[in-house]
């Protein structure tokens, strides 16, 4: 068995440094060979971890995970065919939806990844959790008797489609205030952004219902309780993302809903704008990079 995971950074390493604990061959794939430093939870001692770059894959990988953020997926797709084989099981470990039809072969599947951490420069971080929901197939369930007697929890779910969404409604709501508004989570201290991030959450519920996904005010109120929880200094993987000047994995959350709600011709009002706003800020760094 042959595993592989492409994306060396917070969601990634951390798969990684748990299978090589039953798997010592797991791959941790990048784009060159470095070395990072690994924090595990709770732990001051970094681990050094190997990335591996796909010119030195030399079996094709039968279980390949991957773990970057939703706007490189592109850049890894034409690396896939030198590295995989038709059956490898690939598991999409990304937030927001709408990109695993971009992944050109038959064995793939989308997570709900519970896994929490960051990456900075060359050093990664986890701070809690180790799981990923998958749809239930006969695929999927080989992967959760592969990674049993791991710390990676693969849970199987009859109703992935509910999962995916009640992750986009998360995201949806705290990364658009933090993004926009350019604040932790004390954003939510003032009633107007609380407000907005409320409508904002409504919004996406409603077109979660046109998409045939049931949530109700009781969603609304249960998200809203999780983000009460969050301590102050608490950011949003898009509120470093936008105070770092580097790209959004906005069409991925905000888009895809808002994208959901044209299609239904669903007023949203709230998303419109944030959308509207996260997309003028994300046409600025593509354009300053692509003139560097
Ligand atoms: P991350 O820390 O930024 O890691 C992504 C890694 O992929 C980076 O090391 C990046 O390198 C590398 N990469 C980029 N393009 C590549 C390519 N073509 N080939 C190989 N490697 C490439 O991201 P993350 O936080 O792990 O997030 C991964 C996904 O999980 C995202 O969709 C995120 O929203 C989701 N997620 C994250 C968390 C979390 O707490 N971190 C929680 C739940 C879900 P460079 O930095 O050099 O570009």
């Amino acid at each position: 068995m042959t595993i592989g995971v492409i994306g060396p950074g917070a969601v990634g390493t951390t798969i990684v440094i748990e299978l090589q604990k039953k798997y010592p061959d797991t791959l941790l794939i990048g784009k060159k060979r470095q070395e990072l430093h690994y924090f595990p939870e709770n732990e001051k001692e970094g681990i050094i971890m190997s990335v591996t770059p796909y010119q030195n894959i030399i079996q094709p990988l039968d279980v390949l995970f991957i773990a970057v953020k939703t706007y490189q997926l592109d850049s890894v797709l034409s690396k896939l065919t030198s590295i995989i084989h038709e059956n490898t099981l690939i598991i999409l470990a990304q937030n927001g939806y709408g990109y695993l039809e971009k992944i050109p072969y038959e064995h793939a599947y989308q997570a709900v990844v519970y896994i929490s951490g960051q990456k900075n420069n060359n050093n990664i971080v986890h701070y809690r959790d180790y799981c990923l929901h998958l749809k239930d197939t006969p695929r999927t369930r080989q992967l959760q008797k592969l990674t049993n007697k791991t710390k990676i929890e693969i849970i199987l779910e009859d109703n992935i489609e509910q999962k995916i969404w009640y992750k986009l409604l998360v995201n949806l709501g705290i990364n658009s205030i933090t993004a926009v508004g350019r604040d932790t989570a004390k954003i939510l201290h003032s009633a107007h952004i609380k407000h907005i991030c409320r409508e904002i959450i409504s919004e996406g519920i409603t077109v979660a219902n046109a998409e045939g996904i049931t949530f109700d005010e009781s969603t609304l109120n249960s998200i809203m309780t999780i983000y009460e929880g969050y301590p102050d200094q608490m950011g949003t993987s898009m509120y470093y993302d936008i105070m770092s000047d580097r790209p959004l994995e906005m069409e991925a959350i905000q888009g895809y809903i808002y994208n959901k709600a044209r299609q239904h011709q669903l007023h949203t009002p709230y998303l419109d704008t944030i959308y509207s706003f996260l997309s003028s800020y994300q046409q600025r760094i593509i354009q300053n990079s692509s003139s560097q």
